[in-house]
Order: structure tokens, then sequence, then C-alpha cells
């Protein structure tokens, strides 16, 4: 257990005393109910069906390592700023489980809400920001709307000046901000672990078995589980494992980047996001800047993105903040974006009985890890939605009714 002296005494005696975090089983024949998938989601839908719904002998299945995929990868940035009913009451049941989650897990999580601003550069764009900021007040979240004079308080470095796009002002959501993406993965999982979950590792699912339209289990690397419910839950790759209980998803992956620079002393408090081009950017606790823009537009299943797309971030980037120029970067990378047609997500029962989906996160899934795990969790254990869930149906993209559109921008996957 962490506890203020245990660390203490630890950091005296060289960090020799801390045991695993969590246990290392083999497969067991036979579960009430399987996860296919280690991330966020798949980790948090563990911990919350142990924990609100007393099913203990679950497993997690995950083909490489915990915190291999997306989870490891993302730009950490966490925010309840949704404009649209169906993901505005989702979003800002995640961020109350953020605030909470430290101590709900005991684990260091490093949440800071040092707080979100969206600039925006024409009157068109205050309008919708104005509207997006009301939105999320009568969600009962935080939003301020900001002028340039406010924007220029809180962040002095921006180019005011000889911009090509003029600063016309911000919507500062405060309680937004940053956590610690792999520590999040970690504190889920050895929060399941201590509930008697298995998290097994190495164990790639490889097959679905259905019988009269009935999940009994999983083929996998390490052999056939048996499984009274199973959730598919591996985000960029849920077209891939769908596909092997017949199922053909709504869902384009593709790659999404990131970077991040050398350690710079404290210089960007907030998450700082650019309205008129794809760049957005937050310094990391160990100083790192950490930014990144938009999908490279095309279909993948690359875990590394191409120049051209690294080009045209850092561009958007000099064109806001020019300091930037001076700080070299360390590192990018890459992550499989699950991209729906109309940006929002999908957590719901599938037409084979016990067969469960959590996917269609596109670029936004690291915010909404606790609160999807919550509602995916509900959903397995009572066969009802969760009450902050109801509108990520599959069945919208059969009809059209429901669609949430967030950006506006049409049935087109790669522009979410
Ligand atoms: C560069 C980048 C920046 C991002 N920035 C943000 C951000 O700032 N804020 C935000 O909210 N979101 C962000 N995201 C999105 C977010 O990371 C994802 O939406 C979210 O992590 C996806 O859910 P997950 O954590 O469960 O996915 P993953 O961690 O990818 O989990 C899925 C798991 O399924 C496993 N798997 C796949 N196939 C199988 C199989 N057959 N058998 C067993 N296991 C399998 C994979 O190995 C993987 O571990 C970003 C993503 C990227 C790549």
């Amino acid at each position: 257990m962490f506890s203020g002296l245990r660390i203490f005494k630890e950091g005296l005696t060289g960090n020799t005393g801390w045991s695993p975090h969590w246990r290392d089983p083999a497969p067991k024949a036979e579960y009430d109910a399987v996860i296919i998938g280690g991330g966020g989601h798949g980790l948090s839908t563990a911990y919350y069906l142990a924990k609100n719904h007393r099913m203990t002998n679950i497993a997690v299945l995950e083909k490489g390592y915990i915190g291999s995929g997306n989870i490891g990868r993302n730009t950490t940035i966490i925010r309840a700023n949704y404009y649209l009913p169906g993901n505005s009451e989702f979003y800002s049941h995640s961020l109350k489980l953020w605030e909470g989650l430290e101590q709900e897990l005991n684990y260091n999580a490093m949440v800071s809400q040092r707080g979100v601003i969206n600039l925006f550069h024409s009157d068109g764009q205050r309008d919708a920001f104005v509207r997006r900021g009301n939105a999320m007040r009568a969600q009962g979240d935080d939003a301020e709307l900001l002028d340039p004079e406010g924007v220029r308080r809180y962040l002095p470095y921006l180019d005011f000046d000889n911009t090509r796009f003029p600063i016309y002002g911000g919507l500062l959501h405060a309680r937004g901000g940053t956590a610690r993406h792999d520590a999040v993965a970690w504190g889920y999982a050895r929060g399941a672990d201590r509930l008697g979950v298995d998290l097994i590792q190495n164990c790639e699912v490889t097959g679905i078995d259905i019988e009269s339209g009935v999940v009994r289990g999983v083929q996998t690397a390490r052999g056939p589980i048996k499984a009274k419910k199973v959730s598919i839950v591996t985000a960029g790759r849920s077209g891939q494992v769908a596909a092997l209980a017949g199922l053909r998803l709504p869902i384009e992956s593709h790659v999404l980047q990131a970077f991040v620079t050398e350690g710079l002393k404290p210089c960007i408090d907030h998450v700082v996001s650019f309205g008129m081009g794809h760049f957005y950017i937050s310094q990391s606790d160990k100083g790192g800047l950490v930014f990144g823009g938009d999908l490279d537009f095309y279909a993948s299943y690359a875990q590394r993105g191409n120049l051209p797309m690294a080009e045209h971030v850092m561009e958007a980037g000099m064109t806001l903040m020019p300091m930037i120029g001076k700080a070299k970067v360390l590192r990018s990378w890459g992550g499989i974006m699950d991209m729906t047609p109309d940006g929002s997500p999908i957590i719901d029962k599938t037409d084979t009985y016990g067969l469960f989906l959590d996917c269609g996160w596109c670029y936004g899934g690291f915010k909404a890890v606790p609160a999807s795990g919550y509602a995916l969790a509900h959903l397995m254990a009572t066969g009802v939605p969760h009450e902050t869930a109801r509108g990520f149906r599959l069945d919208r993209f059969r009809d059209g009714h429901g669609l949430m559109d967030e950006e506006g921008t049409g049935a087109q996957h790669n522009l979410h």
C-alpha cells in the first residue's frame, strides 16, 4: 500500500521493498466475464465490474502488455467541454470520476486541473464557443469566455502582434487539464487485481465462440477460455476483433501522432488549443512540451506516422507561439484511432447475446477512461445502459437516428 510513511521509508532504502503491482496468473478455463483489451477502457471496466457489481470471476485478456496501446500513447488531456446532449453528460461524469480517482485507487495518477484554453480566431468561431460554453455550464461544468486581453493574461507567450490568424479570445475550462496516462493504466490494473480480476498479458484473442446467437467464450494464443459475457474493448483494433464475431463495424482506424521536446523550465501552465490550425500543447511534469495535431488522414494500423503531418503540426505551433522554435523535439510516436462516422463512441450490446462493444473513441478516449469503464460495467452487469451513456448506441449508424456529430463535419470518419 502507498502511504506517506512507506514512500519516505522506501526512498531511504533504495526502493527495494515494493512488490509487483499485480499478479501474473495463468488463464482459467472459464470466467463469468472476459474483457478483450487491457487498455484504459478494458482495465477500468474490470475495476468497476468488481467494485460496483461484485463480479470478480473475470479476466482482462491483453495481446501485448498493459499500457502498450493508446493508453500509453496519448497526450493526456482530460476535459468536459462537449456540446451535444449524449456526450455532454457522459464527459461531465468522467471528469467528476477523474477528480476522485487518486483517492479511489490510492494511486498517484498526477491528475492536474491546470485548465484547458481553446482559442478562437473569427466571429463565427467565437459564437460557436459561446454556445459550447453555455452548454457546458448548463451541464453543471465550468466555462469562462476570455477576450484577447484575458487570453494575453494567461498565455503571454502567444504571438498576438504579427500573426496570420488574430486571436479573438478563448474558452477557458478551468477544471480540465492532464493526468499521467500510464499511471492511470497501472492504477486501474492494480485496483482490479486487488479485487480478484485476472490480468492476462501476452494473450491475443484469435477467435470468438458463438453458438445459436449466444457467446460461449474466446480462442486465445494461450488456449480456449469459456465465458458467459465477453466485451470487445480494443480501441484501434476494434474492427478486426469484432470481425471475429462476424460483425462489420462502422469504424475506420487512422493513425494520430504526438511529439515531445526536451525538458524545459516551466513555461506553459495550461493546455492550449489553436483554433485555426492542427495544434495543441501542454507541458509535462518532467518539463517536456507535449504537442500534437490532426490525424495523418489515411487509414492505417501502423503505430507511427509520416513526416508531412509532423511538418504541418510544427508549422502550426510556430505560427501560434514562435518561441517553441528553440525547443528540440526528442520523440514522436503514433497510435491507432478508432474513428466513427459521427465522431462519438459506442458502448452497447450486440445482436449476439452476452457480447458487448466499447469502441469508437476517436482521439478523445483518454478522458473517457473512468466513465467508459463505469458505464460498460453497468451495462454488462445489469443489461441496461448507464444513464450517462444511453446515446452511445450502435444502431444509430444503421438508421441515422441519434447521431452525435460534435464537430458538424458530416459522415466522414477522418474529419472528426
Ligand atoms: C497520439 C495520441 C494522442 C491522444 N491524445 C488524447 C488526449 O489528449 N486526450 C484524450 O482524451 N484522448 C487522447 N487520445 C485517444 C486515447 O488515447 C484513446 O482513445 C484511448 O486510449 C483508447 O482506449 P484504450 O485506452 O482502451 O486503448 P488501448 O490502450 O489501445 O487498448 C486497447 C488494447 O487492446 C489490445 N488488443 C487489440 N487487439 C487485441 C486482441 N485481439 N486480443 C487481446 N488484446 C487486444 C491492444 O493491445 C491494446 O492494449 C490520443 C491518442 C493518441 C494515439
